[in-house]
C-alpha cells in the first residue's frame, strides 16, 4: 500500500428505507497511486457522488450506512475519530463541486471564504490569509485579485466561480483533490481552461486526483486510470489508453460509441438503450442484463465475478469459463 494514496476496499453503502435497505454502491474496490488521476465514469444515479462523498464521511449516518475501508495512506477514514477527520477535510482532501454557486455562501465575500479554510486550519492571522488568497486567485486565473476577492458569488462568472472553488480546495495543498463533475456546468471553452487548470496543479502540487464524470470525452485527456461504475457496481477498471484502444464491458463500449464524433456521424446508432436501474430496483444477475445486445442465458440470473485479464480488471459473464458450463 506504500505507493498508493487512496485505497478503496469493498466499500459498500446502504440507505435505509422505510421498507428495506437500498443498496446505493455495492462492493467497490480501487486505489490511486500518488500524483496520479484514477476518473470515475457512469451515468447519473450508478453511485459516483455517493462513493466519493464517503472518503470525507460526508454521508450522514443514518440514514446511509458505510461498511468496506478506507484508507489515506496509511489512516483508515471510517474508524478515525471525528477530530482526526475535521484535520484531514480540506487539509489532506480537497473537494471541488459541480456546481460552485451552490456550494459557496451567497452573502459572504468570495476571497474571504477561502481565507477563512486557511484561519481555520492553519490559524494564520487575517492579514497573512487574505495575502495567501490574492497569490492563489492570481495563480487560478484571476488577473485583479485585491479587486476580485471582495467579489459575491454571484457577480463571477460560472468558469470564475469554478477557479475560486478549486482555489478554495487546494489552499492547504491536499494530497488528494476529489473532483465531482467540475466541469459538467461549463461551456466547452470554459470546460477545457478548467481541465488544463485541474492539470496544472496536479503536476505543481503532485496531487493525486478522483476525478468523477459521466463523460468519457473528457477521461482520455487528464486521467492515467479509469473506472466505469454501473448501477453501483464497478464493471471494467482498467489503465485508460487500453479501455480506449479495446473495451471490454459491453456497458464500456455503448458509453464509447454514444460519444459524439465528427468522423463517426452515426455513432448513436450504436448508443445504449434503455435507462439505469433504480437503485431500488436492480435487475437479477448481471444488472446490466436488460439493456445488453450480448446478454446470455447465465446474464439474467446470475451477478459475473471479477475477472482479471492481465492487468485489466472486467465483470462480465463474457469473459469467464464458467459460462460454459451453465450454456
Ligand atoms: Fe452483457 Fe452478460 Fe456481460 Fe452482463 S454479463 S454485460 S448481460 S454479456
Amino acid at each position: 500500500m506504500k505507493d498508493y494514496l487512496l485505497t478503496v476496499k469493498n466499500l459498500t453503502i446502504t440507505l435505509a428505507d422505510k421498507e428495506k435497505d437500498i443498496k446505493i454502491v455495492d462492493d467497490i474496490s480501487y486505489s490511486i497511486k500518488k500524483n496520479e488521476t484514477l476518473c470515475m465514469v457512469g451515468e447519473s444515479g450508478c453511485g459516483k457522488t455517493v462513493s466519493a462523498l464517503s472518503i470525507t464521511r460526508l454521508l450522514p449516518s443514518p440514514p446511509f450506512k458505510i461498511d468496506g475501508q478506507i484508507f489515506l495512506e496509511d489512516r483508515e477514514i471510517l474508524s478515525l475519530p471525528i477530530e482526526e477527520l475535521y484535520k484531514i477535510r480540506g487539509k489532506e482532501i480537497g473537494f471541488i463541486f459541480q456546481e460552485p454557486l451552490s456550494s459557496f455562501n451567497p452573502v459572504e465575500k468570495i476571497g474571504d471564504q477561502i481565507a477563512e479554510v486557511v484561519r481555520i486550519h492553519e490559524n494564520f492571522d487575517k492579514k497573512t490569509s487574505k495575502e495567501m488568497v490574492y497569490e492563489l486567485l492570481h495563480h487560478v486565473g484571476f488577473k485583479n485579485p485585491k479587486i476580485q476577492y471582495e467579489l459575491y458569488p454571484h457577480e463571477l462568472s460560472g468558469g470564475m466561480r469554478q477557479r475560486a472553488m478549486i482555489a478554495m480546495a487546494i489552499i492547504l495543498k491536499p494530497k488528494l483533490l476529489i473532483a465531482d463533475e467540475p466541469t459538467t456546468a461549463l461551456d466547452v471553452t470554459i470546460q477545457a481552461q478548467v481541465l488544463n487548470l485541474i492539470e496544472k496543479l496536479k503536476d505543481e502540487y503532485g496531487l493525486s486526483i478522483l476525478f468523477i464524470t459521466h463523460n468519457l470525452g473528457i477521461v482520455a485527456q487528464i486521467s492515467e486510470n479509469v473506472l466505469v461504475l454501473y448501477a453501483g457496481q464497478i464493471v471494467e477498471y482498467s489503465r485508460v489508453f487500453e479501455l480506449f484502444k479495446d473495451p471490454l464491458h459491453p456497458y464500456t463500449i455503448g458509453l464509447l460509441n454514444s460519444v459524439p464524433s465528427l468522423t463517426k456521424i452515426y455513432s448513436y446508432n450504436k448508443s445504449i438503450q434503455g435507462n439505469p436501474p433504480e437503485p431500488t430496483n436492480i435487475p437479477s444477475g448481471c444488472p446490466f442484463h436488460p439493456r445488453c445486445n450480448r446478454k446470455m442465458k447465465i446474464c439474467e440470473t446470475k451477478n459475473p465475478p471479477f475477472i482479471k485479464i492481465e492487468n485489466r480488471y472486467v465483470k462480465c459473464w463474457l469473459y469467464s469459463e464458467e459460462k460454459n458450463a451453465h450454456s
